[in-house]
């Protein structure tokens, strides 16, 4: 990941954007089957929908600065959803403090709303993560966990959404 680093020295003010902007706090969960079917949308639609940190994040296959994410030290009770469609992914239980910089979750909401595909970039042997949905990139996931599952969500802030528990 620190390949990106540099690249992303110039994102420093980055992640301003919340829940709040994609309108999902106040909606209902739509139903499981109809929240995993795959949205398709073209090029110009994500740019117009996410700000550029976002869009480089999600559709870009970026990596954030580690330690800057508005969601590493993030400790409240909800709902992380993706930040390109709003599909649940994670809740607050699932997290974990991770020394690694970014938002770190042991496991994901059930019901296939995170894809995993090889990734050989930068010379690395590693698994991606996406949004079952938009496809979305979210960061990759680790079998190095310090739970009970031995799994690492590693996932950008900016990839994510949070919806506060009642
Ligand atoms: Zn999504």
């Amino acid at each position: 990941m620190r390949y990106h680093f540099l690249v992303h020295t110039i994102f420093a003010f980055q992640n301003l954007v919340g829940c709040a902007h994609f309108s999902i706090d106040n909606q209902p969960s739509p139903a499981m089957k109809e929240e995993i079917s795959p949205i398709h949308l073209s090029e110009e639609e994500w740019r117009r929908r996410l700000n550029a940190e976002q869009y480089h994040i999600l559709r870009e296959k970026g990596t954030e600065r580690p330690f800057t994410g508005r969601y590493y030290l993030h400790n409240e009770k909800g709902v992380y959803c993706c930040a390109g469609c709003g599909l649940e992914l994670f809740t607050h239980e699932m997290k974990f403090h991770s020394p690694c910089g970014w938002p770190s979750f042991d496991r994901e909401i059930p019901g296939g709303r995170i894809l995993k595909k090889p990734d050989y970039s930068y010379g690395m042997v590693r698994t991606e993560i996406l949004c079952a949905r938009c496809g979305g990139h979210l960061g990759h996931i680790f079998e190095d966990g310090p739970t009970e599952t031995g799994l690492r969500y590693c996932v950008n802030s900016l990839s994510l959404a949070f919806k506060k528990k009642d």
